[in-house]
Parts: structure tokens; sequence; C-alpha cells
């Protein structure tokens, strides 16, 4: 069995006439039949072969087969980002009336998704803290179909432990669901804790380089089945031309992670130094309430580092104002560090009390750490705490 490293730079699925080194971009939007036999077989799906690019294309093909192989999956379907990832996963397995359980701490828009759109299909959703767990099983209903969470959790940082809650959706029959973005397929890989499905955005980590959109499902056969037929008949398919950007991202996703995470590591601790800073949450500091889990399911602990300056929200504010190198940007997992107040902005609509139950205090500054030299990033980040 080759590593991790290799099969993301070797597996190539496509290779023309002209036998180029680098895979070529396929900008088809259909591909021609020999004779009306092949036609009848390819749309019977008698034969396995691209039809349309809605369906499946060269490029797209060999992104999800690259992850699928990463995250340990038998089958995956790529997508035009990750919400639409996220949601055709929710809309092709459930039916009207079903219910979901989910951790609090999601991201934004898969909350919108779960309060504002799916109640309009009779399906409502549960939500379980993280520091809560004993919590979920009490939230289980009959008609409960999928068990869904993040790890680790935007932006508070926080760990879920997935053979928990692996062992939860097996025990009740619940599919597991997990949204493994901040993780990438590199540092963690739910299927090997129980889930049942594991989703990206590709636009983070992934691409790396804040240029493309993209997400992805992998996971079990039967159900990838079916978020194909749906994504087939509703469009959501991800475009040849982003499938081979973020195809070619993969074969660096390793090296970029490792030292994205290097750098994580030493900005959370000269952060924890800090006499301005009250609290540093990264999964691989010892301080972090859930440090043994994180160490358990992943391999490093990622690029993203949560703190919490004295002062509140008005101090969180004056920080963001005196950056200079790092960019304010709402982005993250990109080679240039980016800081963001998540109480002014992404969170500002959230009640104090709901924000603050998903760990977002007033003073709280979310950085994604890039690959800039990490002393340029400590001094920038120094400089505006003075
Ligand atoms: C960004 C993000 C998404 C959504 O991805 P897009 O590509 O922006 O649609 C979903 N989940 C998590 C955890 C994210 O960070």
């Amino acid at each position: 069995m080759s590593h991790f490293e290799t099969d993301a730079i070797r597996s190539q699925t496509e290779r023309s006439q002209f036998l180029e080194h680098s895979t070529p971009l396929y900008l088809t939007s259909s591909f021609v039949f020999e004779d009306a036999e092949d036609m009848r077989a390819s749309f019977s799906e008698e034969k396995q072969r691209n039809i349309y690019s809605r369906f499946t294309n060269p490029n797209t093909t060999e992104f999800v087969e690259k992850i699928c192989k990463m995250e340990g999956a038998e089958a995956g379907y790529a997508f035009a980002t990750g919400m639409s990832a996220v949601f055709s996963t929710f809309a092709a397995l459930l039916n009207a009336g079903d219910h979901i359980v989910s951790a609090r701490s999601i991201f934004g828009s898969t909350h919108g998704l779960f309060t504002k759109f799916l109640p309009k299909w009779n399906i409502e959703t549960s939500y379980f803290n993280v520091n809560a767990m004993d919590s979920v099983e009490d939230l289980i209903q009959p008609n409960t179909k999928i068990l869904y969470a993040e790890s680790p959790t935007n932006p508070a940082v926080d760990i879920l432990d997935l053979e928990r809650l692996g062992q939860i959706a097996k025990k009740d029959n619940l599919l597991l669901i997990i949204d493994n973005c901040f993780a990438t397929p590199y540092l963690q890989n739910p299927i090997k804790f129980g889930a049942d499905l594991v989703i990206h955005s590709a636009t983070k980590l992934i691409d790396g380089q804040g240029r493309v959109l993209g997400g992805v499902t992998v996971g079990k056969a039967d159900l990838i089945r079916e978020i194909y037929l749906f994504s087939r008949n509703t469009g959501p398919a991800l475009s040849p031309f982003n499938a081979w950007v973020l195809s070619k991202s993969l074969e660096t996703l390793a090296v970029r992670v490792d030292k994205h995470c290097e750098n994580a590591l030493k900005v959370a601790e000269f952060l924890e130094s800090h006499l301005k800073i009250n609290l540093v949450k990264y999964p691989f500091l010892k301080s972090h309430p859930q440090y043994e889990i994180a160490k358990k399911q992943m391999k490093l602990g990622g690029n993203v580092v949560a703190f919490e300056i004295k002062g509140g929200v008005e101090a969180g504010r004056q920080f963001l104002n005196k950056i200079k190198l790092c960019s304010l940007s709402a982005n993250l997992g990109d080679t240039r560090t980016i800081v963001t107040h998540p109480a002014s902005t992404t969170h500002a609509k959230l009640l104090e009390k709901d924000r603050l139950e998903v760990g977002i205090s007033g003073g709280l500054v979310r950085i994604s750490v890039g690959l800039e030299h990490v002393q340029d990033i400590i001094a920038d980040l120094n400089q505006a705490l003075e």
C-alpha cells in the first residue's frame, strides 16, 4: 500500500493520446457516442462513462477518487461549493418529517440551512453542546435519521469525540455525517470512527491558496448513489476547471498542511504566553480541554487558533484595526494568514447568550495561520496586541 503523499500525487485517472504528464483540463459540457447502441448502454448505465459534465467529467472524477482514497471512502461526488455539498447531501437523504441531531457549533450557513430552509419540508433539528455529549442520546427521536457534527469546530476550535459519535450513531441506527473541513483528509479520517459520510468544503485547505470554491461528499456507496442521482437532476456539480485546480492542490496537501500546523502551534504557544490574552484554544496545546481526544483522532492540530483578548468586543475590534501583515477576510485555510473577529462579524446577529453557548466571547479572535514565515506572523500579532 502506498502512502498518502504518493497517492495524492500519483493517482491520475485520465491520460489522452498525447501522454501528457500532468492531467489535462477537460473543458467540455458533453461527450460523444460511437453509435446508437453506445448511447443507449451509456444512458441505461450498463456502461460507466462520461455523458454530460453535470453528471460526471474526467476532472471531477479524478478529484473525487483522490479524496475517496484519502478518506478511506467507497465513493463520492464533487460539488461547486462546500454548501452545495452540505445541502445536496441532506436533500438527497432526508424525507419530509425526518429529524436531525446536530452539534450546536456548526458552520454559519449550515446552521442557516437547518433553521431557515429544512423546516419548510418539516425537517427539524435538535442541538447538543460540545461540552455536553451526554445529552446527545436524550435528543434522539423515533424520526431521527442523521447525527451531524464538525470537528474542530468553527470558530471556537472545540473538539468532538468522533469515536463516541460513531458509537451513538451505530447503537441508534443513525447516519453519522461529519464536516471534516477544518481537519482535511490528511489530519483526520472520520470514517475510521464510524462516520457514514464525510463532507469537505474544498475551498479551504484543499485549495489552500484562496482561488476556487468547491465541495465534496464521500462515504458509503449506496448513500453516494442517492446523492449522485439528486445532484444529476438538480445541477450543483463542480466545474471541470475548479476540479482540475483542486486535484493539483491535493498533490501538495500534506506538505502544506504540515507547515500550516507547525506555524499554528508556534502562534498558539506565543499567544498563550502573552499577558493580554485570557485563553488560547488550539487542539494540540496541552491546555485545550479536549487535548486527549484531539491527539487520538487527529494527526496534527490544524491551522486554526482561537484566542480571547482581555477587554471584550471593543478590544477585539481594536486588535483587528492594528493588524498590518495578516488579512482581514472571511476565508480560511489560505497560504495567507487571516484574522477574524466573530462577535462583530459572522456571529454578530446572535443574542449574546446564544453566542456564548457556542464558545464565542466578545474578545474571541480566530486566526487561520498561513504559510508566511512564522516570525513575521507572530511579529504582526505582537505589535497589534501592544
Ligand atoms: C467554508 C465552510 C463550509 C462551506 O463551504 P463553501 O465552499 O464556502 O460553500 C462548510 N463547512 C465548513 C466547516 C466551512 O468552513
